[in-house]
């Protein structure tokens, strides 16, 4: 589904990819980890077209999603991301923040949008607090919406970026929870996660980054039971 060859990517002088390829195939769930900085975040944003790549290539279902002359407003309709902390707009309820890509991108009829947006929301608990502002919501009943709001594009992939590392330990596990259900009604997902426990119950891979590539990958039980490469087990030594 998603297909990163040979990527190049520089801030200034600092190299963060250098030669990064990485495939997600459909229904799978992969996990990125690796020290702060290896450039997890910067994936993420550089599949969404957030961020342009130096060299190599980025394709979804095949086609080509880097250089010039690519729609970037086809690529983000399919590609869901949600960031660590909630990017609610907080001027619009809840409901209003979950229509408002589907009518305004893809022009579903608000009747239409806001029924899918209140069956997203029953889906996860929330359908009564549709009229609320998201400064009425926990940051885990936010980060939920900001889920939802993704889902309702009907993405191909969706991108999560430590979406649980902004919020009180006791709403990581609503969250998670959420995911954990999404993964297993199929979403093709790729996250980028501190959560170790969680990356080895989700992932059907996980890929260890570092120096500017996909270092080691693997199951989860090669890469937390018996990791091959020794910058990846220093690596998992460190924050266990
Ligand atoms: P973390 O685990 O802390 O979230 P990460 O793996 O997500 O880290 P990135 O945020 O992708 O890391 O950053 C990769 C590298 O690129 C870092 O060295 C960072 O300083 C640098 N970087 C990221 N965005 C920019 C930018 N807009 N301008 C300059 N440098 C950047
Ligand atoms: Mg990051």
């Amino acid at each position: 589904l998603i297909e990163i060859r040979d990527i190049h990517k520089n801030f200034g002088g600092h190299t963060v990819f250098n030669g990064m390829s990485l495939a997600v195939e459909e229904h799978q769930v992969v996990c990125l980890i690796g020290p702060s900085g290896c450039g997890k975040s910067t994936l993420l944003r550089c599949i969404n077209g957030l961020e342009p790549i130096d060299g190599g290539e980025i394709r979804i279902h095949g086609e080509r999603m880097t250089g010039p002359g690519v729609d970037v407003n086809a690529l983000r309709r399919d590609v869901g991301i949600v960031f660590q902390s909630f990017n609610l707009f907080p001027h619009m309820t809840v409901l209003d923040n979950v229509t408002l890509a589907p009518i305004q991108v893809l022009k579903v009829p608000r009747a239409e949008a806001e029924a899918r947006a209140m069956e997203l929301l029953k889906r996860i608990g929330l359908e009564q607090k549709a009229t609320s502002y998201p400064d009425r919501l926990s940051g885990g009943q936010q980060q939920r919406v900001a889920i939802v709001r993704a889902l309702a594009m009907d993405p191909m992939i969706m991108l999560l970026d430590e979406i649980t590392s902004a919020l009180d330990p006791e709403l990581v596990a609503e969250v998670l929870s959420m995911v954990r259900d999404l993964a297993r009604e199929g979403m093709t997902m790729l996250l980028a996660t501190h959560e170790m426990g969680f990356a080895r119950e989700v992932a059907s891979k996980v890929c260890f980054l570092y120096g500017g590539k996909v270092h080691e990958e693997g199951p989860p039980e090669q890469i937390f039971g018996a990791p091959r490469e020794e910058r990846t087990r220093s690596f998992l030594r460190q924050i266990v």
